[in-house]
């Protein structure tokens, strides 16, 4: 019989798919990997055992304690898969930019979710490293994994992202892309794959406009999970050579398209992703073998990027309904 033992067996080794469409007059193969394959939907289930296991060896978790993390959604269900094999107790706090699905998702696996107002300073009690680091204080027992600083975030991706691309691409993949949230994803894999090649392969970072990794201020951006208003510990920027802004408006037009033309339903920071590797592959070799990782899928977004109504109220597109916004935003 195959099977896996428990759901958590099966995270990790994602595919590679080419992209065929949005390519057009790009002459590098684009290949994307694909991290909605994860059974809890997001690459953030790579990080979660890496995080819970370093934590019980060091006695930082024991039985019957409480994971408390400030979370975007997806290292919350990663977290929460590996939780209730072991039976620790989740609440995670959310900004209320995050979509009320994704919410709903962690409650669906038992977390408790507490939401924090956006637009607040990232050293306002209201904002939700404040509130996490409050409750993390304040229950008995607590665990702040604290994804913006654990080292095993970088090294899960180091450990098993890397690899894959490596062995996947048969050591041909020239260009890494990813966009650049906790930074965890870009410096983990990155490192990796600098040093199993040699330092041949090029590590592109892909971050919202106003954001802090490609020099903005920490403006406010719509796209989720990725850009930061400070500089996280699980960030090296010593890993990118590069990192490409990318507006909102690239990100969802982009992020459409991958459902529309590839049937490739993602994130918008998949979209963001995508826009700064074909930025940076315009320019390329043809023998040039680009990887960009896309970290969740679209279901979460339906009622916003996916959705023309939400697109139109935030003025990026002035379209009739009904109309596709590819075409607008273009
Ligand atoms: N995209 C999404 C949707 C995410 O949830 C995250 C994680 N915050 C990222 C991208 C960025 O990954 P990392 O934190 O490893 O930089």
């Amino acid at each position: 019989m195959k099977y896996a033992e428990n759901i958590v067996e099966l995270v990790g080794d994602t595919p590679l798919v080419k992209l065929q469409h949005v390519t057009d007059g790009i002459a590098a193969t684009v290949l994307v990997k694909l991290e909605y394959f994860n059974p809890g939907g997001s690459s953030k289930d790579r990080i979660a055992t890496r995080i819970i296991d370093a934590a019980e060896a060091e006695g930082k978790l024991a039985p019957g304690g409480t994971i408390v993390e400030p979370t975007s959604g997806n290292t919350g269900v990663g977290l929460a898969l590996v939780a209730l094999q072991r039976g620790y107790r989740c609440i995670f706090v959310c900004p209320d930019k995050v979509g009320e699905d994704k919410r709903n998702v962690l409650t669906a696996y038992g977390a408790e979710v507490v939401v924090t107002p956006t637009a607040v300073a990232p050293d306002s009690p209201e904002s939700y490293y404040s509130v996490s680091d409050r409750l993390a204080r304040e229950i008995p027992g607590a665990f702040k994994p604290n994804q913006y600083a654990n080292p095993n975030g970088p090294r899960s991706h180091y450990e098993t992202t890397g690899p894959e691309i490596w062995r996947d691409t048969d050591g041909r993949i020239t260009h890494f892309v990813a966009g650049v949230g906790t930074g965890g994803t870009i410096t983990g894999t990155g490192r990796y794959l600098r040093e199993v090649s040699n330092d041949t392969v090029r590590i592109i970072g892909a971050d919202p406009e106003g954001s802090v990794y490609s020099g903005g201020t920490g403006r406010p951006y719509l796209v989720e999970g990725v850009g930061e208003d400070f500089w996280p510990d699980a960030y090296d920027p010593s890993v990118p050579h590069e990192v490409i802004e990318v507006t909102d408006a690239e990100s969802f037009d982009m992020t459409r398209r991958l459902a529309r033309e590839e049937g490739i339903l993602v994130g918008g920071s998949s979209g963001m992703a995508v826009v700064a590797a074909l930025k940076a592959a315009a320019s390329a070799p043809a023998d040039s073998v680009f990887v960009v990782l896309l970290p969740d899928g679209g279901r979460g977004y339906l009622g916003k990027i996916f959705n023309d109504k939400w697109l139109r109220a935030y003025g990026f597109s002035n379209a009739p309904a009904g109309h596709t916004v590819g075409n607008l935003l273009a």
